[in-house]
């Protein structure tokens, strides 16, 4: 026997989500339709009010309901420090350490030659044009320590440098509270390589 074809869509639907398989998808389902009706209609609501909605910033690339989102609409922000990461999640993580009061620009994705996600998927242009205003002074490279961020980091470093602007990466080390007792061989050498003078 068929199962109802609006319920075969939703599970469907739900796959889209990263890491959903086709059985969370299906539990995910009968959730929504068994116990949270009432979730399940807000959430219907928040994905088109959202998908209406939202579109990206022009100066940081970032989710924003407007042509220019508010950090970068600031005059409160030090527009000569451009900090570029790999997602929104990456830039809100940044900010909540308050020491960075310069602008971002998102890239939404990294080098991923495997999965054909290279310099054009990700609108290079669109961040070199960002990053070559005039007024930015260092961009900073906040993009992940993966293989991935990595290529990604490398590869605008030279972009970037080839448009005469001073580009830095941040420093790899133990996290705060780490022993090193506990922390694996490669970080504690990527902490020694990063070491700094102590003033
Ligand atoms: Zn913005």
């Amino acid at each position: 026997m068929n199962a109802p074809e609006a319920l075969t869509e939703l599970i469907a639907a739900l796959r889209c989500l990263p890491g959903v398989g086709p059985r969370s998808a299906q539990r995910m389902t009968y959730h929504l339709l068994q116990h949270d009706r009432g979730g399940a209609a807000r959430l219907a609501r928040a994905l088109d009010v959202a998908l209406g909605r939202l579109t990206h910033c022009a100066r940081c690339n970032n989710f924003s309901e407007t042509e220019l989102c508010a950090r970068c609409a600031s005059s409160q922000r030090d527009a000569g420090q451009l900090c570029i990461v790999e997602t929104p999640a990456d830039l809100n993580r940044v900010e909540q350490t308050h020491l960075y009061h310069g602008l971002y620009y998102c890239l939404m994705g990294r080098i991923a030659p495997l999965r054909g996600v290279g310099p054009k998927e990700l609108q290079f242009d669109k961040l070199i044009a960002r990053a070559c205003d005039g007024q930015v002074r260092e961009v900073i490279l906040a993009t992940n320590f993966t293989n991935e961020g990595e290529t990604t980091a490398h590869f605008l470093a030279e972009r970037l440098r080839a448009h005469g602007l001073a580009v830095s990466r941040i420093a790899r080390g133990l996290p705060v509270g780490g022993e090193l007792e506990h922390a694996d061989t490669g970080t504690i050498a990527q902490a020694f390589q990063a070491r700094q003078p102590v003033v």
